[in-house]
Parts: C-alpha cells; sequence; structure tokens
C-alpha cells in the first residue's frame, strides 16, 4: 500500500491527500488549512484538492468497494465498526490535539465528549446491526418478509463545525447498513477525517468500502453529489449547499438526507427554575454559538424579564474567552476570519436596523474570537431573529403568556430544536406538542438517545439521522412474499 504525504500537526502525522481504494493519493493542486488559535502564523498543511477526476475515481473505487462490504455479513461489519470504534478510543488525544489546531474546538471538549462520541457513534450502529430482525408476517396465504438490502456507493458531506463528531455519526450508520462510502469533509476542518479515514483502514475496512475526497464543496463535492453510481447522498450543512444537493440528487433521483441550520428557541417560563435557565442561556455561548443546536432565540415570559438578565449577565461574565487549548478556557475562537467577518456583519446590520446589542457586539482584538452578544431586536422580523448567525450572538425577546411563547417560537422558517425551562409538567407537555422543530428539550439540553430520530423540519432539513431511521435510510426496503405453500 502507498505511504500517503503526511504534515506533522504538532507532532502528530496527519494524511494530506485523498484514500481512494485503499490507496493515498495527492492532487496537482493543494489548499491549505490555517489555524483559528493563531491564523495568522499557524500554517497547518496543504491538503490535496480534488477536482471532477479525483472524484470519478472515488466513486469507481466505491463501487468496488460496495461489491465486497455490501456482501460482508452484519457480524463481521459489526465486529470491524467496533474495532474502529477501540482505535478511536486509543486515539483520543491526537485526534482531540489536531481538531482543536485545525477547528479550534476546545480541546478538552474533544477529549471528554466529542471524541468518545465519535467512537459510541460507531458503537451504536455496529450494535444495532447485529440486533436488527427482518419483519415477518403471515397475510393472504404468504409469508411476507421485508428485508434491508444495502443501497450502494454513498456520498457523506460534512460541515467545519464539528467535523469529527458529525463525520463518524454519519458515517456510522451507512457503513453499518452495508453501503461504502466517499466521505468529502469541510475545507476549513479537513484533518481529523484523515486520522478517521486511516483508523477506518487499520481497523479492517476493505478497499474502497471508506474513501476520502479532500477539496471544495463547490468542485470535488459538487462533482460527488451529480454522479450517477451514487446511491445515497448524506448531507450536514447549510440550507444553501442543501438546496444545491437537492438538485443534484433529483436529477439522479438518489435518496438523500440534509441536515441543515438552526434558530432554536430557549423559552423560559416563570414558574421555571430561574438560574438553571439562565445558566443555560448564557451556555448558549458554547462553541462560539457554532453549533446548528443552539437555542439562540431566548424567549422568556416578561414577568421574569429583571432576574433573568441579572442571572443570565452574571453567567456569562464567568465564560473565559482564551486558547482553546489552555483547559481554562470556556469560548474557543471563531473558525475562520470570514466567519467572523459574517458574524459581525450581521451584528453591524441589527445596529443599523435599530436593535439594541445590550451585550458585546465586537471582535476581540489579537484573536478570532467575538464577543459573546446579546441583542434586543426592535421586532420579530430583525434579520438577527430570523437567520441563522452560527456565532455567539443571542437575541432576547419576551412573551405575555404560553400561547405567545409558542407562536413566536414558531415563527422563523427553521425547526431543528427547542429548549423550554418550566416547572410545570403539563407546560411541557404541552408546549413541547405545539412547537414545530424536530428536537425538544425540556429543563435540559443536547444529551439524547442515539436511536432516537435526529433531524429537523421546514429549512432546518430533510429526513432523519438516528438509530434505525438511517439505517432505513442507507437501505432499500426489499419486501418478499412467498406462497404458503410453496415447497422445499
Ligand atoms: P456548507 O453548506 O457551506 O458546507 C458543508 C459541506 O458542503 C462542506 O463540506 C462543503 O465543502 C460542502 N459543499 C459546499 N458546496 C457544495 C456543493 N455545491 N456540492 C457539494 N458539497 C458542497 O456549510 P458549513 O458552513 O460547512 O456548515 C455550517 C452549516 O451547517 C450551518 O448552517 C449549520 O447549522 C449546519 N449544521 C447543521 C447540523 C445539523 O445536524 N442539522 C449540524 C452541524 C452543522
Amino acid at each position: 500500500m502507498s505511504e500517503p504525504l503526511r504534515a506533522d500537526i504538532d507532532g502528530v502525522p496527519v494524511p494530506t491527500g485523498h484514500l481512494i481504494g485503499g490507496e493515498w493519493a495527492g492532487s496537482a493542486d493543494t489548499f491549505e488549512t490555517r489555524s483559528p488559535l493563531d491564523w495568522d502564523n499557524l500554517h497547518l498543511a496543504d491538503i490535496a484538492r480534488g477536482d471532477s477526476a479525483t472524484a470519478a475515481a472515488a466513486v469507481t473505487a466505491a463501487a468496488s468497494g460496495f461489491e465486497v462490504w455490501g456482501r460482508t455479513g452484519v457480524v463481521q461489519r459489526a465486529e470491524i465498526l467496533h474495532r474502529l470504534a477501540d482505535l478511536i478510543d486509543d486515539n483520543n488525544d491526537e485526534i482531540a490535539q489536531v481538531e482543536c489546531l485545525d477547528m479550534g474546538f476546545l480541546e478538552k471538549s474533544m477529549r471528554l465528549r466529542l471524541v468518545a462520541r465519535g467512537a459510541l457513534n460507531f458503537r451504536t450502529y455496529a450494535d444495532l446491526i447485529v440486533a436488527h430482525e427482518d419483519r415477518l408476517w403471515n397475510a393472504k396465504g404468504m409469508t411476507n418478509v421485508v428485508q434491508r438490502m444495502p443501497a450502494g456507493p454513498a456520498v457523506v458531506i460534512t460541515p467545519w463545525n464539528a467535523p469529527f463528531m458529525l463525520s463518524t455519526w454519519k458515517l456510522a450508520p451507512a457503513l453499518a447498513a452495508g453501503n461504502s462510502v466517499i466521505h468529502k469533509p469541510a475545507e476549513w476542518s479537513p484533518l481529523s477525517a484523515a486520522l478517521l479515514a486511516e483508523l477506518a483502514l487499520e481497523a479492517g475496512l476493505p478497499a474502497g468500502a471508506y474513501n476520502l475526497v479532500q477539496g471544495i464543496g463547490a468542485e470535488v463535492g459538487a462533482a460527488l453529489v451529480a454522479d450517477p453510481r451514487v446511491r445515497r447522498i448524506s448531507f450536514t450543512g447549510s440550507p444553501a449547499t442543501g438546496r444545491l444537493i437537492g438538485k443534484a440528487a433529483a436529477d439522479n433521483i438518489v435518496p438523500f438526507t440534509a441536515e441543515l441550520g438552526g434558530k432554536g428557541p430557549l423559552i423560559v417560563f416563570a414558574d421555571a427554575d430561574l438560574d438553571a435557565a439562565a445558566h443555560r442561556a448564557a451556555w448558549q455561548f458554547d462553541d462560539s454559538g457554532q453549533v446548528c443546536l443552539a437555542g439562540t432565540r431566548l424567549l422568556v415570559e416578561d414577568s421574569i424579564r429583571a432576574p433573568f438578565l441579572e442571572r443570565f449577565h452574571h453567567h456569562a461574565d464567568q465564560l473565559v474567552l482564551g486558547d482553546s487549548r489552555d483547559p481554562a478556557t470556556d469560548i474557543a475562537p471563531l473558525a475562520h476570519p470570514d466567519h467572523r467577518r459574517r458574524v459581525h456583519d450581521f451584528v453591524e446590520r441589527s445596529r443599523t436596523a435599530g436593535d439594541a446589542v445590550v451585550r458585546g457586539g465586537r471582535p476581540v482584538d489579537g484573536s478570532l474570537h467575538y464577543e459573546p452578544t446579546l441583542i434586543e431586536p426592535v421586532s420579530n422580523d430583525s434579520e438577527v431573529v430570523q437567520s441563522e448567525i452560527f456565532g455567539p450572538v443571542l437575541t432576547f425577546q419576551t412573551f405575555e403568556d404560553e400561547a405567545e411563547a409558542i407562536q413566536l417560537a414558531n415563527s422563523t422558517r427553521y425547526g431543528l430544536s427547542a429548549i423550554v425551562y418550566t416547572g410545570s409538567r403539563e407546560r411541557a407537555e404541552r408546549v413541547a406538542a405545539a412547537v414545530r422543530s424536530g428536537l425538544v428539550w425540556v429543563n435540559t439540553f443536547l444529551v439524547r438517545d442515539l436511536t432516537a430520530p435526529f433531524g429537523g423540519c421546514g429549512i432546518s432539513g430533510i429526513g432523519r439521522e438516528g438509530g434505525d431511521y438511517a439505517l432505513d435510510f442507507h437501505s432499500d426496503l426489499k419486501t418478499v412474499m412467498i406462497l404458503d405453500d410453496t415447497t422445499s
């Protein structure tokens, strides 16, 4: 097997090329990845910049890989995915270190939560495929059996904001279902995907079952989703790209899932544990707000406006902005200078439109941080209320009663997640039922069972990931009907 070209990322050797058919390959062109921890000085690597020929080669390899992997029994598939999960755990430090430098993610969060979650994603799907039983029943004088067939090569496209965790979350069900994959990670944070591809080879995935293509979305990404040999497209990213991918999928009649943006409400009722709610609200600045699930629209019952804000500011004041490698840091820099510019442009337009910036609202000098920002909009139609900013910018609005809270919660085109704080079980159930979103957390946030469905309504997405929902998506379901008196 060819030895990959590698970049030295603070002592961790990371392949810089594509993995195609079990071989590492480069491209004539490259793109650079720099570290948000020290943008001007920390060039990390030059990464192969795939083109349409790279995409075609990867799909050819995936088609061959599918012939082997799609026929591999579920027990053997599960063993390999468990081995991959173990290797992820064994390489926790290296993955955490590389992702922290590449994307700016807090190293402590990577070590404690996200790398472990990556391993858990593979274990969950390994266990699910072994536990799966074909559905079987008798009707109309026949035995009916519903079976899952692996669908074929699947393209998996991931965003830059939680690269390792999201890649594992999307690749695990595709591989468990028996599909070969071509992974295209985001160009702003391509490095942890290369570590994952190496571990996949080491775990024993056959050549071509797991392919990695690096490059720019509009170039190699667009070529991958346009290839008619691809039988599934699993995408996480922005609504704008989701639309383009949907068109490509329609052209080839390929099922696709799209996990897109969010603009979740965090609703606080007067009967809630006020301090817990305010603390949760301040922690929506976590990961510098680069979280699709974040509750970025604070909706607070009018009667508790003043005490809520006092506690919110108290908790926000405790957040430490700093170097993502430092365990004392709570808030990391934004991932890219272009993104920080985009976040600041939102805030500047908001100021100009007459919204009140009551906290923060400026880039931090000397780093890519942005001040944790709170805005009281003049109207629910304000751009900062209606559009995903994807930075540390929250809006604050009040409501008179439950009906108004629900009306405000449902007033954007998004519908990914909602967070509700209340002391009443009845209210919790009523509001959860009335909110239009794929996920609702009551008095808690983020934690969920991985077998539950995950996805959004409205422009937050199409389809559901999680548990059997993702396995069904990655399979062609077949119904077999055998006449009862068929003899052997
Ligand atoms: P993006 O849409 O710009 O890019 C996502 C991926 O798509 C990247 O790998 C990119 O290279 C690729 N891409 C871009 N153009 C393409 C094209 N024409 N064809 C094929 N691929 C193409 O999104 P982003 O800025 O990387 O990510 C941020 C967005 O992702 C936010 O909207 C965020 O809310 C969303 N997100 C959603 C979830 C979720 O689970 N719903 C999770 C994380 C992030």
